[in-house]
């Protein structure tokens, strides 16, 4: 199959898939978090057509996305405290579990009595699901197990001959998947934290909002995964990363003095650094996480590095962590799958 990519903006792309989409096809499309791969929602061969393109296990559900609350009116039921937060996030990166109908089909939830449903801010974006009329299943666009795709560059190289679509909007601004939040058991929970932080959660319920456990720890062989995609591995770059933490000036000596001894033992290996600490890994292959000041910068560039790593055939990486707080929450919980946990003290 051909795969073409086309400017998200222009009214003939998004025609063509509008017209993909009612014809029970596949389109990668950007969002404000990464770009997502998209199917009619209500029909279960094309929500199947997703899995096998992406070679996604068939028990991790997808998020369903609407540019209108109206579209949700048979297809879930909309739990207390849901409200002010919709008036707060939507549009924005914010998923919510809401228990659903018959009528989503059990392929989209991998059978659980909850859908994921998520409103995306991208203008064209919008445009789209208004145009279509659908309610759109779609996951990352990445295949299984890679670091989810930031540019439509990026679904090319994973996606090229699996599905007739991209529309290419540019990077994402956020650069992370949406924050998945549980209110249907009690205290809301936080299942994957991104660019809607807790803080930002918590300010609009007047509440302590949880984070699940394994957001920032491997899960426990008996730990029952509240989001099925905590299961899987994911993020994780061919390299072995090791996360490196304490004071800083000793864990820029630390990773500096682990990079040269691999290199010694010739293997290729590199650091992930802050803006900041640049100059003093010079000699160290450094990739500029961003700004120590700024972790919605990190965000933004962390998939896109990772998937560079391995264009680079890295072997070993050390990489700089943020404090786990707003954004930081999220990245520390992709970069730490990314090293599978793997952290040393300096
Ligand atoms: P992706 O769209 O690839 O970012 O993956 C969607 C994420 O949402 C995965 O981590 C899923 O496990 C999670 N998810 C989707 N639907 C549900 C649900 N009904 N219950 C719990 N987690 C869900
Ligand atoms: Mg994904």
């Amino acid at each position: 199959m051909e795969t073409r990519m086309m400017n998200a903006h222009s009214p003939e792309a998004q025609s063509w898939a509008s017209q993909l989409f009612s014809a029970g096809k596949l389109v990668a499309f950007p969002t404000e978090t990464v770009y997502g791969l998209g199917a009619n929602a209500l029909d279960k061969d094309a929500v199947l057509s997703i899995f096998a393109a992406k070679g996604r296990p068939a028990d991790n559900p997808l998020i369903v996305h609407i540019w209108d609350r109206a579209q949700m009116e048979g297809l879930c039921e909309i739990p207390e405290g849901a409200e002010p937060l919709m008036d707060a996030f939507w549009p924005g990166p914010l998923t919510m579990l809401f228990p659903r109908t018959s009528r989503i089909p059990d392929q989209v939830t991998a059978g659980l009595p909850t859908v994921a449903m998520r409103m995306p801010s991208m203008a064209c974006t919008r445009e789209l699901l208004k145009t279509c009329g659908l309610p759109i299943a779609a996951p990352s666009a990445n295949l299984s197990g890679r670091p989810s795709p930031t540019t439509a560059a990026h679904v090319m190289e994973d996606m090229e001959g699996r599905i007739p679509l991209i529309l290419d909007g540019g990077p994402c601004q956020v650069g992370l998947e949406s924050t998945v939040l549980d209110l249907t058991r009690g205290a809301p929970t936080i299942l994957r934290p991104g660019g809607v932080t807790k803080e930002m959660i918590e300010r609009v319920l007047g509440q302590e909002v949880r984070v699940a456990g394994s957001v920032l720890r491997p899960l426990r062989p008996e730990e029952k995964a509240l989001s099925p995609g905590m299961r899987y591995k994911h993020y994780a770059p061919m390299g072995s990363v090791t996360l490196v933490e304490g004071e800083t000036g000793a864990v820029l000596a630390l990773m500096r003095k682990n990079c040269l001894a691999d290199r010694q033992n010739g293997r290729k290996s590199c650091v992930l650094c802050f803006t900041e600490h640049m100059g003093d890994l010079a000699d160290c292959d450094p990739h500029d996480i961003g700004s120590v000041r700024n972790d919605r910068e990190v965000a933004h560039r962390l998939f896109d590095i990772l998937r560079k790593l391995d264009q680079e055939g890295m072997e070993t990486i050390y990489s700089e962590v943020i404090p786990p707080e707003g954004v930081g929450l999220a990245v520390m919980n992709r970069l730490g799958r990314a090293a599978a946990f793997r952290t040393v003290r300096a």
